[in-house]
């Protein structure tokens, strides 16, 4: 997948799947901003509403226009509903669903304006197929996938594509950390995870990250609002 001359905005990109898709985008030639908590180009907080909506523009300014957003910063809430705080319900719904919706509302004009663009959302399996036992993160996932669904429509009509790369597990530390807390060996956990995929292993940052890339690319040029599932053949049970 070439990018040359495309610049892109990565969000989460000092995560797991985040460096990743800043490595695969690179590789295919693109100028990428990246953007996380810290050690990224533009540093900030995704939950500071005002961050976000300037972001897009600053990205734009320092790179010479903006081809390619990916939403891809994201947090896990686990537990049920009845162990959840209101701090747990702001946080996930701020960073999961208010920061990409902040971020596409101020990147549309910006792609809009250069005759159009690529937004690819990380939605998730559980946002499409709920999972036990984390309302909250499937909720806010749910609300990714449908965003994705409405603004690839809304704005196909200004060469401007959105679409969702919805994962299944994936070996990165949102996984690993999850497996810790609960008192499990994470390589232990996952080699178990792994038998549990028809393809023999959970996914890597990189098969995440190619997938995003595709969306990304004009090889994807007629997809606007797909949701696409990347899960090794494993479904949601
Ligand atoms: P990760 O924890 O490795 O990376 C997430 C990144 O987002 C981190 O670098 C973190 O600093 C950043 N981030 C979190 N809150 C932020 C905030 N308030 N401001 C700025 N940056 C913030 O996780 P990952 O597995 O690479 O997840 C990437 C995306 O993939 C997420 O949206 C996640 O929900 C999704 N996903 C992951 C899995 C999985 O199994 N790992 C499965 C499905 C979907």
């Amino acid at each position: 997948m070439r990018f040359e001359g495309k610049k892109a905005l990565v969000t989460g990109a000092s995560g797991g799947i985040g460096r990743a898709i800043v490595d695969v985008l690179r590789a295919g030639g693109a100028e990428v901003a990246t953007t996380d908590r810290a050690g990224s180009d533009f540093d900030g907080d995704l939950k500071d509403g005002p961050f976000c909506d300037a972001l897009p523009a600053r990205v734009a300014e320092k790179l010479g226009g903006l081809d390619i957003l990916v939403n891809n910063a994201g947090i896990i809430t686990r537990g049920k509903i009845t162990e959840a705080s209101d701090d747990d319900f702001a946080r996930s719904m701020a960073v999961n669903v208010e920061a990409p919706f902040r971020l596409c509302r101020a990147t549309i004009p910006i792609m809009a304006d250069a005759g159009g663009g690529a937004i690819v959302n990380t939605a998730s399996c559980w946002g499409v197929h709920p999972g036990p036992d984390h309302p909250i993160y499937v909720m806010s996932k749910a609300a990714v996938a449908s965003l994705t669904q409405c603004l690839g429509r809304d704005h196909a009509h200004q060469n401007i594509r959105v679409n969702a790369v919805c994962p299944n597990e994936v070996n990165t530390p949102m996984i690993r950390s999850g497996f810790e807390i609960r008192g499990f060996d994470p390589d232990e956990a996952i080699a178990a995870l792994n038998a549990s995929v028809p393809l023999g292993r959970i996914a890597e940052p990189e098969d995440i990250a190619d997938v995003v890339a595709f969306l990304a690319s004009d090889a994807a040029r007629y997809m606007c609002g797909a949701l696409l599932e990347v899960n090794g053949g494993k479904p949601v049970t």
